[in-house]
């Protein structure tokens, strides 16, 4: 809830875990390590909406959607922002007394704010997203709607953790796809060896646990990690040769 006079500690609070503590957890761990281990919200989804997991939209269509969330959490930046420069600035300031459409900037933060706890809070996250739990599983909220999860995916762009594929044992039986409820293609990714990178992976573990060849397994880039193209360990298996090691792929 947003108000004129925070608290000092809770906005201090607040601006570490948003810019310090959450970008760290999501660059060693994945955005799943705040989605999947400390979120109330991922936490409801994954108890009410687990059942239904198989149920989540799959496609190019379900993709593109998820920039919804890039929309909500520009319009939560421009009112936080509003919402500071109309608090927090001297009176008598451009902020306080300039008119937008006919009110007073001040009221017309107010407004949005408003409409924004009514459709986004209420309407988005606390009643749609609950009731198409049972009909699109239980991640609606977190693909489509959450601002912190928006920003979660720009901080995901650096992270180095990755589901890694075995590739030659893979069957191609879409089950890993199929259980995926942030509707992540990784049968698309492990079919083809790739590391999968989807910011929108929570790390739910579904996958790697449900696959029945053990296909899956998570890891970190620069770790050498066997199923890893990216490493050495992987090339040697492979019998390329490696620059600067004198070990080769037939020596393994
Ligand atoms: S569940 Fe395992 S074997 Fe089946 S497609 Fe996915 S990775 Fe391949
Ligand atoms: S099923 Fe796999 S890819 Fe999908 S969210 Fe869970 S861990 Fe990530």
């Amino acid at each position: 809830m947003l108000t004129g006079e925070p608290s000092a500690f809770w906005l201090v609070v607040s601006v570490i875990q948003t810019f310090v503590l959450i970008p760290g957890l999501v660059y060693f761990f994945g955005k799943g390590a705040y989605c999947g281990w400390i979120c109330s919200c991922g936490a409801l989804a994954e108890t009410l909406g687990d059942d239904y997991r198989t149920l989540a939209p799959h496609g190019e269509r379900a993709k593109r959607w998820e920039h919804l969330g890039q929309g909500v959490l520009l319009v939560i930046f421009v009112l936080t922002l509003g919402w500071g420069l109309t608090h927090w600035t001297p009176a008598g300031s451009w902020f306080r007394t300039a008119t937008f459409g006919g009110l007073s900037l001040p009221v017309a933060v107010e407004h949005l704010r408003h409409w924004y706890e009514l459709v986004i809070d209420v309407g988005f996250a606390g009643t749609i997203s609950l009731g198409v739990y049972f009909f699109y599983s239980g991640r609606i909220w977190c693909r489509y709607g959450c601002p912190l999860a928006a920003l979660m995916h720009i901080y995901a762009r650096f992270t180095r953790y990755r589901i890694f594929a075995d590739k030659p044992k893979c069957i191609s039986c879409n089950i890993c796809t199929r259980v995926c409820h942030m509707g992540i293609d990784v049968m698309g990714y492990a079919s083809q060896g790739r590391p999968m990178d989807d910011v929108e992976c929570v790390r739910c573990a579904a996958c790697v646990t449900s696959c029945p060849m053990d296909v899956l397994s998570f890891g970190m880039t620069g770790k050498e990690h066997p199923h890893d193209p990216a490493s050495r360990l992987y090339q040697l298996r492979r019998g390329a040769s490696v620059p600067g090691s004198a070990v080769t792929g037939s020596q393994l």
